[in-house]
């Protein structure tokens, strides 16, 4: 495909033609949207609770209408062209959708997330479908995308090392060179949720939205039983948590001396860890892990 060719005029729905139709163009919401809906996919949210949230956070649809669908969600979650890829397709009579046609082409479309995002989404899809299926999931990643790394603020994301789940910063599962350290989630998610609750916190500008956390958490410490229902209450705290905090700075790895090598193993939970909450309203305090 050379460089100066037409582009065909049906893009992606989070892109746009140039007016000379020679290249794609970001919509810029929309890209961002797109990332979103890939981080909650990845931190454990069915396409069902995506689109809820979505709503719930008004954020716009890409087509007009009113309300976010799930089967759209999904579609978007499993479309190539996310990452640039392009797959160019032979509508012969009877295939209305077109069918495969020649190898597809990469770097076609401009990559709104890598591909390792995307293949990080299609597992937790997987597990999602199989493990709902069955009886019901529990949400695994009740803080989204709010998580950064303190070292070098890139997106800290929700991974499965075998059985284990952990936080670890984005920058290391690409390579980069960044700390090696990982958070494991259950001691993560405990810390944090015990500093919301301290009661010094409840003078907090937004208290009635504390009120409301504070409640649900209690409510589900009885649901283990009912897995749809603290599936449900789990999203209601994702949804609440995105309105209390603005982001949650990680430093896995404590005060760095303990930096590991770019080619060691990810380790979890090294002591002195600790992670700076960035409330709405303007305050940030240091949390430090509960273990
Ligand atoms: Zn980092």
């Amino acid at each position: 495909m050379s460089k100066s060719s037409k582009k065909i005029s049906a893009a992606p729905s989070w892109l746009g033609l140039t007016p000379n139709r020679l290249s794609f163009v970001f919509l810029p919401d929309r890209a961002e949207t797109l990332r979103k809906i890939f981080q909650l996919a990845i931190g454990g949210l069915g396409s069902y609770a995506i689109a809820s949230y979505l709503d719930e956070e008004k954020v716009p649809t890409f087509t007009g209408s009113l309300n976010w669908d799930h089967t759209t969600i999904d579609s978007m979650l499993r479309n190539r062209a996310t990452y640039g890829e392009y797959q160019p397709k032979s509508f012969a009579a009877g295939h209305k959708r077109g069918i495969p046609s020649g190898p597809p082409v990469s770097s076609y479309y401009p990559a709104v997330i890598d591909k390792a995002t995307f293949d990080a989404a299609q597992v937790a899809r997987q597990q999602n479908l199989s493990r709902r299926g069955r009886k019901g999931n529990d949400l695994a990643n009740i803080f989204g995308d709010l998580c950064s790394c303190a070292y070098c603020g890139s997106k800290v994301i929700f991974h499965r090392i075998s059985n284990v789940q952990v936080l670890v910063c984005d920058q290391v599962l690409n390579q980069g060179a960044c700390s090696r350290s990982a958070w494991s989630y259950s001691d993560f998610e405990i810390t944090v949720l015990a500093f919301l609750a301290h009661p010094a916190l409840l003078q907090l500008s937004r208290s009635e939205l504390k009120g409301a956390l504070l409640d649900l958490v209690a409510e589900i410490k009885g649901l283990s039983s009912d897995r749809e229902r603290r599936y449900a209450r789990r999203v209601d705290i994702a949804i609440l948590l995105k309105r209390i905090v603005v982001g949650l700075a990680i430093h896995s790895a404590g005060n760095l001396s303990l930096t590991r090598h770019s080619s060691a193993q990810i380790r979890k939970d090294i002591a002195g860890r600790f992670l700076e909450i960035q409330l709405q309203g303007g305050q940030s305090y240091p949390c430090i892990s509960i273990r």
